[in-house]
């Protein structure tokens, strides 16, 4: 089940909670597509297979990309890749590029699941993230979207914000179900340093998050959106029944993944690897045939951390049969003597899976650093 991540690493414009790889200079976007193809064309043999089950165009924003440059680039990945008859297409979007003609050239172009980066339906929050769409275009644009024909569709929310009290956090989400959107992925806000909420809060122009709101924004979240059907299938992950994203499950399942574009990570399977995150040395690099990325062998210890770390964040959970056949009996050892220490209300153990509460989720990392090798 291999899949390619191809980062877009444009926006036109910085969005203050932001720390993603992206750049609001469009002017070398021609120059970065030759350099993605080229990639593309260096890279075909990285993973072991060249069938590919999913494509995501991540970002920045892959949704300013012309009609031209997406047919580019998919025709070079239909050069050097097999698709899957199933395959998933997933491509992130602001609710401000999806006109309907944009929405007509993404479905022509093979798109098949857009990733709507809504975040809010109020403008004084949208305005103090600096996002550049109004909350009427945040609820309209699923709508035309879905009248273009798209029926897998998947939008981002933020949560924690100082503007979220837990009355409007319920109505956001009660505007999301209303939006009859398949997948919803909902994130709390993070204060990240280099970014410009990061250094107002380093003045003291804004406040940290509030955890405590935030935990409780978080208990609702889940109870909500199971009431009305979603699964919960990942900490910041729910989807309808059928819809549970292909590539994001892959990456926690530890499948192999080609990342192309400046900052893309790539797994497969015994090595990481990551580009740089610059996209003018990521276009001379790739023009001149110089190295672009870093690598990282991966130790048992390595392996069973990041296992560890994502599995606890899906409704998959753990399961020791996989680590004794992946990793051996050590590790199993150190798992079981390790989790068994917790409280006995964070996890469930089902034959050989052990998967956190509802209540262990909230704490999901901590837990994952206790049970570390
Ligand atoms: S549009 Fe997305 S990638 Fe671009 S700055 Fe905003 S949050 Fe970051």
């Amino acid at each position: 089940m291999a899949g390619i991540y191809l980062h877009i690493p444009f926006c036109k414009q910085a969005c203050t909670y932001c720390d993603f790889h992206f750049s609001t200079l469009l002017k070398n976007k021609p120059e970065f597509i030759k350099a993605l193809c080229k990639e593309i064309e260096v890279r075909k043999d990285y993973l072991e297979t060249n069938s590919i089950h999913s494509i995501y165009f991540g970002g920045g924003t892959p949704s300013i990309l012309s009609q031209e440059e997406l047919q580019s680039i998919f025709d070079t990945l239909k050069k050097y890749f097999t698709w899957d008859k199933q395959i998933e297409i997933t491509l992130e979007c602001n609710p401000d590029d999806l006109s309907k003609e944009k929405l007509k050239e993404l479905k022509e172009a093979g798109v098949n699941r857009l990733s709507v980066g809504l975040q809010s339906f109020y403008d004084d929050e949208l305005k103090w993230m600096n996002r550049a769409h109004t909350a009427k275009e945040s609820e309209t644009c699923i709508k035309a979207a879905q009248e273009a024909g798209f029926n897998n569709i998947t939008i981002d929310l933020i949560y924690g914000s100082k503007f979220q009290t837990i009355e409007s956090w319920k109505q956001t989400l009660q505007k999301a179900i209303d939006l009859n959107v398949q997948h919803i992925s909902s994130y709390n806000l993070t204060v990240e340093k280099k970014t410009k909420l990061g250094i107002d809060v380093l003045k003291g122009k804004e406040k940290e998050v509030d955890d405590e709101k935030s935990a409780e924004q978080f208990l609702m979240m889940i109870e909500v959106l199971e009431k009305n059907g979603f699964i919960h299938y990942e900490i910041s992950n729910f989807a309808k029944p059928g819809y549970i994203a292909v590539h994001n499950s892959n990456y926690w399942k530890g499948e192999t993944y080609l990342g192309l574009g400046p900052s893309a990570h790539s797994f497969n399977g015994k090595k990481r690897q990551w580009n740089v995150a610059n996209n003018n040395t990521y276009i001379k690099a790739l023009s001149e045939g110089e190295t672009y990325f870093e690598l990282e062998n991966l130790s048992p210890q390595n392996r069973y951390n990041e296992y560890v770390l994502t599995g606890l964040r899906t409704i998959w959970g753990c399961d020791i049969a996989y680590i004794q056949n992946n990793l051996g009996a050590e590790y199993v050892k150190h798992f079981v003597d390790e989790i068994e220490k917790q409280n006995t209300s964070l996890y469930e153990k089902e034959n050989t899976v052990y998967r956190l509460t509802k209540k262990g989720r909230l704490l999901a990392d901590k837990i994952a650093m206790d049970l570390f090798a």
